[in-house]
């Protein structure tokens, strides 16, 4: 993952850092495919390094809360000692939903990556904006289409297989 620019004379290596953090949010989401849920990862990074992460567990702790993001905050604000992380960046999969959004809003950070967009639940800009509303007290830089296919394709990999066993049955 390393892009080549050349300013002048000159040539370089630039890591593609949003790249790398997204890695780490994918091997989190192939954690909870790997314990049969819904593919969703997300690392904290504050001062460039992952303060937290955490997958989908919805099915495991039968607790309709536990999104990757959700996990993930409560332990880097844990890890923080602070309710707010207006110095962290998130970095997930796929699109947030409205609860996620909601929470990544009241944790005050700084900055959203995500991967790939959520046509059916995703509430930063495809279905609600929560993390850009005027009328909510903070408002969160977003940067999407990190890793797109790579997050996309965990997603849907997951439902093909559901389908499939559950045409077996
Ligand atoms: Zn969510």
């Amino acid at each position: 993952m390393l892009v080549r620019i050349q300013p002048g004379a000159f040539s370089f290596y630039m890591i593609k850092i949003d790249e790398i953090y997204m890695s780490e949010a994918i091997k989190e989401a192939e954690k909870a495919a790997g314990e049969d849920e819904v593919p969703v990862g997300c690392v904290i990074v504050q001062d460039r390094k992952i303060i937290a992460r955490g997958h989908n567990q919805v099915e495991r702790l039968r607790d309709p809360t536990a999104h990757a993001e959700m996990i993930a905050l409560t332990s880097a604000a844990s890890h923080l000692r602070s309710k707010w992380l207006n110095r962290a960046r998130a970095y997930v999969t796929i699109e947030p939903c409205s609860m996620c959004a909601g929470a990544l809003v009241l944790a005050r950070i700084e900055k959203l990556v995500y991967g790939a967009d959520d046509p059916k639940a995703g509430a930063c800009g495809s279905i609600t904006n929560i993390v850009n509303n005027s009328k909510l007290n903070h408002r969160i830089k977003v940067k999407k289409g990190i890793l797109e296919a790579e997050c996309g394709s965990l997603l849907k990999e997951y439902f093909r297989n559901k389908r499939r066993k559950a045409a077996a049955i």
